[in-house]
């Protein structure tokens, strides 16, 4: 949590203690209604969210005279709402593995945004929790994932279900992963998906056999397919979302990389914009530096 404020501390910087201190606490003007657009927009909210809070708090100031901090409360409300939109339509608010099921996380974003080490640190977190964890190595594309992935497995203690022959087919690493699973009776099973923009049918269609085959295997396996994106790339990363979101049927997103940076505010983009829920954020290289999102600790530390 100390990480995730102090990345988001960044935006702070630019944002509430800038405005604060130039405001004072004077009724809020069009101006600076105009200052905290500003704000917002630097801080990666994006477009649609910030038109969308920024006319709200005018029809509010039409209404009733606010000084800068209602001001921010009011926003931090109505940012909170873009955020937990379809966190509440996905109808559960944390994502936890359902008990006496297999439940199956496909991980899928572009290279380098944190993909494996999400991996990692998940199945610390669900094994630690006590789920019988376990990780295919589906990403058979690049040689040094799998590597990668059985450190981040020796770590939490979780076995890797892998093929290291050259251009394994990744439906069969599952195919794989799956008997090893249903014997075991595992909670949890993490996949590692090549997910490239660059080969958007081949994703399509790896993601589809994927799927083909656990449900196949295993009809009432709960699926979730998570998009992994990184902070730091601010708008790029709304990009690869929207991307993503045609190519593939994602059920959700995880953003890493939230303790060295000041653009944050692209999980609010991200919500609005994609429609995603929010399930976790990462705010650091270590095994423990992942942490379910809760929207409200996320809005406090992005506007505090
Ligand atoms: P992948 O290519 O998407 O699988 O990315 P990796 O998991 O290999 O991560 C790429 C780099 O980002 C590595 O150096 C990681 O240590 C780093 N990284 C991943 N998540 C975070 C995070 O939350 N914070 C920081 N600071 N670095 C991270």
């Amino acid at each position: 949590l100390t990480k995730l404020r102090r990345g988001l501390e960044e935006t702070r910087k630019g944002f509430v203690t800038e405005l604060l201190d130039k405001l004072g606490d004077d009724p809020l003007t069009p101006e600076a209604l105009d200052d905290l657009e500003t704000l917002l927009i630097r801080a990666d909210v994006g477009i649609d969210s910030t038109d969308k809070v920024i006319s709200s708090l005018r029809t509010k100031l039409n209404e009733e005279v606010l000084g800068a901090e209602a001001g921010i409360k009011f926003l931090k409300k109505e940012l909170k709402l873009i955020i937990d939109k379809p966190i509440k339509s996905s109808g559960t608010d944390l994502l936890v593995p359902q008990k006496g099921k297999l439940n199956v996380w496909l991980l899928v974003g572009v290279n380098g945004v944190g993909k494996t080490t999400t991996l990692g640190k998940l199945a610390y977190l669900s094994s630690k929790s006590n789920y019988k964890t376990l990780i295919a190595a589906a990403d058979t594309f690049r040689a040094a994932a799998v590597e990668q992935l059985k450190v981040w497995g020796d770590r939490s203690n979780v076995e890797v279900i892998s093929n290291q022959s050259k251009n394994a087919d990744p439906a069969a690493v599952v195919f794989d992963a799956i008997n090893s699973a249903k014997k075991r009776n595992v909670d949890l099973l993490l996949v590692d998906t090549a997910g490239r923009l660059q080969t958007k049918n081949n994703l399509m269609d790896e993601l589809a056999k994927i799927k083909k085959i656990i449900d196949r295997k295993v009809p009432d396996a709960i699926v979730e397919s998570l998009l992994v994106l990184d902070a730091s790339q601010g708008q790029n990363g709304l990009k690869q979302a929207k991307s993503f979101a045609k190519s593939a049927d994602l059920s959700g997103a995880i953003i890493t990389k939230l303790d060295g940076t000041s653009r944050g505010g692209v999980s609010l983009a991200v919500s609005e914009e994609v429609n995603l829920p929010i399930r976790f954020i990462g705010a650091g290289e270590g095994i423990k530096d992942l942490r379910p999102f809760n929207s409200y600790e996320f809005v406090e530390a992005m506007l505090a």
